[in-house]
């Protein structure tokens, strides 16, 4: 099989097993996206998600965010770590978007890497979960893992990866594809523990371990 029949065998498993594959951040915009992904930084998407329900009521637009002094988003925001430079990111972004977007999320790969401390990850995830636009494909931890253990490639470096899987896999499937292996990094092939004998990619998987 070659490696791009190799990545639609298993990206057609995926999507039978994860039919509702999506990104487990709550947000309702795509700025409370922009705003949660930077909260999941160094932490779960679980624990982001007991802590925006309530900042998301007390802060609705970027101004909100620059209406406060530091310490008081600090505070807000403290249980989800590294609060200080979670709350600088935040307001650096929110400044950017009042001063030259309008307060607006900007909806293009080259806008959206204008933000202050924004990579191509969190650039792919909210223009592809929040606006459906596919613009590339979102490579995290899981997707960097996951990639070298079924053998789709052996970079490291998450740019690298994502530029592979763009010519692997077809454009209809750059959204749904990280969110798939997200899913399966988390659910099955964990980094510790991977279930390899209830993995339906065990047959695919040059890394598939004994259990
Ligand atoms: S077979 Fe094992 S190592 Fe390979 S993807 Fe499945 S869980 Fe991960």
């Amino acid at each position: 099989m070659n490696l791009k029949d190799h990545v639609a065998e298993i990206t057609k498993r995926l999507k039978k097993l994860y039919p509702n594959a999506a990104v487990e951040l709550d947000y309702g915009t795509a700025f409370e996206l922009m705003v949660a992904s930077i909260l999941a930084a160094q932490n779960t998407d679980v624990n982001v998600n007991k802590l925006t329900p309530e900042l998301f009521r007390k802060y609705r637009t970027p101004q909100d965010y620059l209406d406060v002094p530091v310490e008081e988003l600090e505070r807000d925001i403290y249980a989800s770590g590294f609060f200080r430079q979670k709350a600088k990111s935040i307001r650096a972004v929110s400044q950017m978007l009042v001063d030259e977007f309008g307060g607006e999320m900007p909806q293009t790969m080259e806008d959206m890497l204008r933000l202050p401390g924004v990579g191509r990850k969190t650039a792919n995830v909210v223009l592809g979960e929040a606006f459906g636009i596919a613009a590339g494909i979102v490579v995290d931890t899981h997707n960097i893992r996951l990639s070298r253990l079924l053998g789709i490639s052996e970079q490291k470096n998450a740019d690298k990866i994502e530029r592979e899987l763009l010519d692997l896999v077809p454009k209809k499937d750059w959204i749904k594809y990280s969110q798939l292996i997200t899913w399966h990094g988390r659910r099955v092939c964990n980094a510790k523990k991977p279930n390899c004998g209830g993995c339906v990619l065990s047959d695919l998987c040059p890394s598939v371990q004994a259990s």
